[in-house]
C-alpha cells in the first residue's frame, strides 16, 4: 500500500477525530498551556499510547453471524495497568474511546490511583438484542482483548450499558483461557464472584460526597438546595435517592423516557418504584410531566447530568437556571457551553472529580481480588468517601491558587502527577 502524502486521513491525530476527542484534547490543551508543559510531554499525552480494534463474529438467535467492532484504547501506560469502562452502544468509537480513556486517566491520577486511564467498547444496539446475543458477544469481545488485557496490564470495568452480568461473562472467558478463576480482571462484578456490594451504588454516591463536600465549603447547606437530575441509570437514581435520603429537594429527574417535576420536590422512592415496574419515568403521576432534555432547563440550585455526553451545549447553556452543574456523566458539558456558563457565573464541578468513585471503589475490589481478602462494604464507603474529600481538597486549592476553573485544577493536579511519572520513567531505550 502507499502512503498518499497529502491524504486528509494521515493527518496527525485523524484516527481519533470525533466531537468528543475535540473536547477532551481541548480540556488537556488549555491544562498544559496553564502548566506550562513541555513540548514532548504535551505530545505524548494527547494520543492515546495504545489501540486495539477487533472485528469479531456473533451468532445471533436466528442462526445467522454478525460481524460487531469493539475498540480497546489505553491512554497512558505511565502509571501502572490502565483501567476504565467497556460500553455497548450503537455510537461507539475510536474516536470516543480515545476521549474516556484520557479522562480515565485525569480521574485516577486525581485519586492517587495506580492506574492509567483506558476505555473500549463494542458497536451495538443492546436494546434490540437478546440477553443470549449480548453473552455471545461479551464473551467473545472479552477473548478478543486477551492480547492487551489481564490483572496486571489493563482491567475493563461496567460503563454504559454493560453491568455485573457482563462482567461476570467477561470474568469467566478469561477465566476459561487461562484455566483458573481470575476476578481481578475485571471490577464491578456480582460479589459473590469477588466483588463488592459498595461498586454498585459507587459513583452516584460518589457525585453526592463531592456535592457535600462542595455545598459545605460555598456555605451552601445542602438540605435548603434544588437539584435537578438528567439520568435515572446507575449514577443518577443512586444520587437522587442519596440526595433526597439526606434531606434535600429533588425537584426534577429524567431518563430517555421522560421526565417529571415538581418544585416541592419529588418522591424519589415513589418514583423508583414506578420505573421498576414501568421500565422509565414517563407516565409518573408524581409532579408534573417534563421533555427528557427540559430538565436541564428546570429552575433549580445544583443541575446534575448523569446522562450522556455533549448534553449542555453553545445550544441551551444560556436557558440553563442553575446556579452549580455537577458532572455525574463523562464529559456532558462541551468547552463553548462551559464559557457561556463561566459568563453567567455557573460553575461546574467537572466529571473527573464528580463521578470518581466508581473507579475509586474498582480500585479497591481490585485490591481485594488480589490479596483474597475483603472489606466491608461500610468500611469502603468510608474510605471512597475520604478519598473523594482529599481530592475536592486539591482542586479546591489549586483553582484558588491558579485562579482557574475547577476543571482546570482537577486536570493540573492530574496532568501534574502523570508528566512527572513520565520524566522519571525515562524514553526507553
Ligand atoms: N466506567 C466508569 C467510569 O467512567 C468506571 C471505570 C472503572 O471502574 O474502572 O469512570
Amino acid at each position: 500500500m502507499t502512503l498518499v502524502e497529502h491524504d486528509e486521513s494521515v493527518r496527525a491525530g485523524a484516527e481519533w477525530a470525533t466531537s468528543l476527542y475535540h473536547i477532551a484534547a481541548e480540556q488537556f490543551e488549555r491544562t498544559a498551556d496553564v502548566l506550562a508543559l513541555d513540548p514532548d510531554t504535551r505530545a505524548r499525552l494527547l494520543e492515546p499510547r495504545r489501540t486495539l480494534t477487533v472485528n469479531f463474529p456473533v451468532r445471533m438467535d436466528d442462526g445467522s453471524v454478525r460481524s460487531f467492532t469493539g475498540y480497546r484504547v489505553q491512554h497512558t501506560l505511565h502509571m501502572g495497568p490502565t483501567k476504565g469502562g467497556m460500553r455497548y452502544a450503537p455510537a461507539v468509537s475510536m474516536g470516543e474511546c480515545a476521549a474516556l480513556a484520557m479522562w480515565m486517566t485525569w480521574k485516577c491520577a486525581l485519586l492517587e490511583l495506580p492506574y492509567g486511564g483506558a476505555k473500549g467498547g463494542v458497536r451495538c444496539s443492546p436494546k434490540e438484542m437478546s440477553v443470549d446475543e449480548v453473552e455471545r458477544m461479551t464473551r467473545r469481545y472479552a477473548a478478543e482483548l486477551i492480547p492487551i488485557i489481564g490483572p496486571e496490564r489493563d482491567i475493563p470495568a461496567p460503563d454504559m450499558a454493560t453491568g455485573e452480568r457482563e462482567m461476570a461473562w467477561f470474568m469467566d472467558t478469561y477465566s476459561q483461557q487461562v484455566g483458573y478463576a481470575v476476578p481481578e480482571i475485571v471490577t464491578g462484578k456480582p460479589p459473590v464472584l469477588g466483588g463488592t456490594e459498595a461498586r454498585r451504588p459507587a459513583t452516584g454516591l460518589g457525585v453526592v460526597y463531592v456535592i457535600e463536600g462542595a455545598l459545605e465549603r460555598l456555605g451552601w447547606p445542602v438540605r435548603e438546595q434544588r437539584f435537578a437530575v438528567q439520568g435515572f441509570g446507575n449514577v443518577g437514581r443512586i444520587a437522587a435517592r442519596e440526595l433526597y435520603d439526606i434531606g434535600a429537594r429533588v425537584v426534577a429527574l429524567a431518563d430517555a423516557s421522560g421526565g417529571v417535576s415538581d418544585p416541592g420536590g419529588l418522591d424519589v422512592p415513589a418514583l423508583e418504584a414506578w420505573v421498576d415496574e414501568h421500565g422509565g419515568i414517563e407516565g409518573f403521576g408524581g409532579g408534573e410531566p417534563l421533555g427528557r432534555s427540559d430538565v436541564l432547563e428546570v429552575e433549580c440550585d445544583v443541575l446534575i447530568p448523569a446522562a450522556l455526553e455533549q448534553q449542555i451545549t453553545a445550544d441551551n447553556a444560556d436557558r440553563l437556571r442553575c446556579r452549580l452543574v455537577v458532572e455525574a456523566a463523562n464529559g456532558p458539558t462541551t468547552p463553548e457551553a462551559e464559557a457561556l456558563l463561566a459568563a453567567r457565573g455557573i460553575r461546574v464541578l467537572p466529571d473527573v472529580l464528580a463521578n470518581a468513585g466508581g473507579v475509586c471503589v474498582s480500585y479497591f475490589e481490585w485490591v481485594q481480588d488480589i490479596q483474597r481478602y475483603s472489606w466491608d462494604h461500610i468500611e469502603l464507603q468510608e474510605r471512597l468517601r475520604r478519598q473523594l474529600r482529599a481530592a475536592l481538597a486539591k482542586v479546591w486549592d489549586t483553582a484558588e491558587r491558579l485562579d482557574v476553573s475547577w476543571r482546570t485544577a482537577a486536570l493540573s493536579v492530574a496532568v501534574t502527577r502523570v508528566a512527572e511519572a513520565a520524566r522519571l520513567r525515562g524514553v526507553y531505550p
